[in-house]
């Protein structure tokens, strides 16, 4: 039987049932019978010697002190030793008895077997090489297995106790708090052994109890570190020669008796040095974003200062491409966070409308707020984009469309830079798309992040 089949206790109900029907009868048979015996030799007697109604309520009587008898039998049985074979009774009273000792079988037995299980499935968490607590709704320990002492330090004798008195690290406190904001769970650093990494889910269930599933996942931590140095270092050595190449090739190219036909290839070299400085640029950037390398995200940003910029870099920018542009500001909220990288990531948002959009269309950049959240929103009537790409648009170097998109120049990486700066200000990007109609990239924003002047 598998952990989640049910007992078959329906299955004993029945066969309980009919057993009582059946029985019930052939029981209650065995008391008439008596009383009928009792009668016939009450009316012989009572004919006999004269007392014909006297001797019928004696024989009454006597069927009656057998029904108390066993009456007082089953009291006995039931109060002091229930879990005894029940006393050999005739009649009505027996087959009570019986029932009552054929239910309480199948009720031990069925208990049995969900102790059994109980015991099965604990002795199964506890062989896991993942750590398993339970925390009940006061957020106090109520079980876990021994790996949760290797991995996080939490013994077995610290049931009972306050789970955040012993997981005490910020990052775990924010993540306990608010589950619903990390649903893959977050990686913390391991507090028995130094360089290990643990990560931690939680599940909610029950009323407000948790769930916590943790593992170590040093292995790939270490992989996923020397992949971004990796990237990091080769984008800063890919730095300096390629500053050498563009500075040659822009004073060649600017060079007036230069062959026209050597013009043509310093304008594709210039062309294409400018291309891999922008790779290196965006994947030094995000580099610096995935190892936190940035600071000062608590500046307080002016949004219509910035959203004026933008716009104006916009206009500019759309020179060649003639679409109208507007702009719609509805908050007087300012932004709290990093004022280079935001812009940046708007920056971002706002470039990708012009270029995917053909000519003469209508981009709005807007700013407002609910009370509750903060959305920067760049709407565009472009050539949108096919729901089935929206899940992977932030990966690095994902393209709906390769071929156009480098095209128009882009690296491939502006959606991941505005995932990871958005990340960064506990922020999200949302993305409506609809093929041939357009776009609608909104920065959503959390509460904490918004800042209102008096
Ligand atoms: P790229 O440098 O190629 O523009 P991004 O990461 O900025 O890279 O964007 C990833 C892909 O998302 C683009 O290649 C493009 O296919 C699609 N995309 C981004 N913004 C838009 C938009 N406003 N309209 C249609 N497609 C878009």
């Amino acid at each position: 039987m598998t952990m989640y089949e049910p007992y078959p206790v329906p299955e004993l109900a029945r066969e309980h049932k009919r057993f009582r029907y059946s029985s019930l009868w052939t029981f209650a048979k065995q008391d008439l019978r008596l009383l009928a015996f009792l009668l016939l030799v009450a009316t012989c007697i009572g004919l006999g010697v004269g007392y014909f109604w006297a001797s019928i309520f004696i024989a009454f009587l006597i069927f009656f002190g057998f029904q108390l008898r066993s009456l007082y039998m089953v009291n006995e049985w039931i109060s002091n030793r229930p879990y005894d074979t029940p006393p050999n009774l005739n009649g009505i009273w027996g087959a009570l008895l019986f029932n009552v000792y054929r239910a309480q079988r199948q009720e031990r037995i069925v208990q049995a077997e969900m102790v059994g299980l109980i015991d099965r499935a604990q002795s199964s968490l506890v062989a896991l090489n993942e750590a398993v607590v339970l925390i009940d709704d006061l957020h106090q320990i109520e079980w876990c297995n021994p790996a949760a002492e290797n991995l996080l330090g939490i013994r077995v004798f610290d049931r009972g106790h306050n789970i955040l008195s012993i997981l005490r690290q910020p990052k775990f406190i924010e993540y306990f708090n608010h589950i619903d904001q990390a649903p893959d769970g977050i990686k913390i650093k391991s507090s028995i052994f130094d360089d290990h990494y643990v990560q931690i889910k939680l599940t909610r269930f029950g009323e407000q109890s948790r769930l916590l599933v943790a593992y170590d996942v040093t292995r790939v931590h270490n992989l996923e570190q020397m992949r971004k140095d990796f990237v990091d270092n080769i984008s800063h050595e890919l730095r300096t020669p390629l500053t050498v190449l563009s500075g040659y090739i822009e004073t060649f190219t600017d060079q007036e008796d230069l062959n026209p036909r050597w013009k043509r290839a310093f304008d594709q070299m210039q062309s294409q040095t400018k291309r891999m400085n922008a790779l290196v640029n965006d994947l030094l950037l995000l580099s610096n974003l995935e190892n936190n390398k940035t600071i000062a995200k608590n500046q307080i940003i002016e949004m219509p200062s910035l959203m004026n910029q933008l716009f104006d870099d916009a206009q500019a920018y759309n020179a060649d491409y003639g679409h109208t542009l507007n702009l719609d500001i509805d908050s007087h909220c300012d932004l709290i966070g990093s004022d280079t990288e935001i812009a940046s990531a708007f920056s971002n948002l706002i470039t990708n409308a012009i270029k995917y959009t053909p000519k003469g269309g209508i981009i709005t950049i807007g700013w407002h707020d609910d009370g509750v959240h903060g959305y920067f929103t760049v709407q565009d009537n472009g050539i949108g984009i096919d729901p089935k790409h929206l899940p992977r648009l932030t990966e690095r170097f994902y393209r709906v469309d390769s071929a156009r998109s480098r095209a128009t120049g882009g690296t491939g990486l502006g959606l991941a830079i505005v995932k990871h700066v958005l990340m960064q200000h506990g922020a999200y990007l949302d993305v409506i798309s609809k093929e041939n109609e357009g776009s609608i990239f909104k920065a959503v924003f959390p509460k904490e992040r918004l800042y209102q002047m008096m």
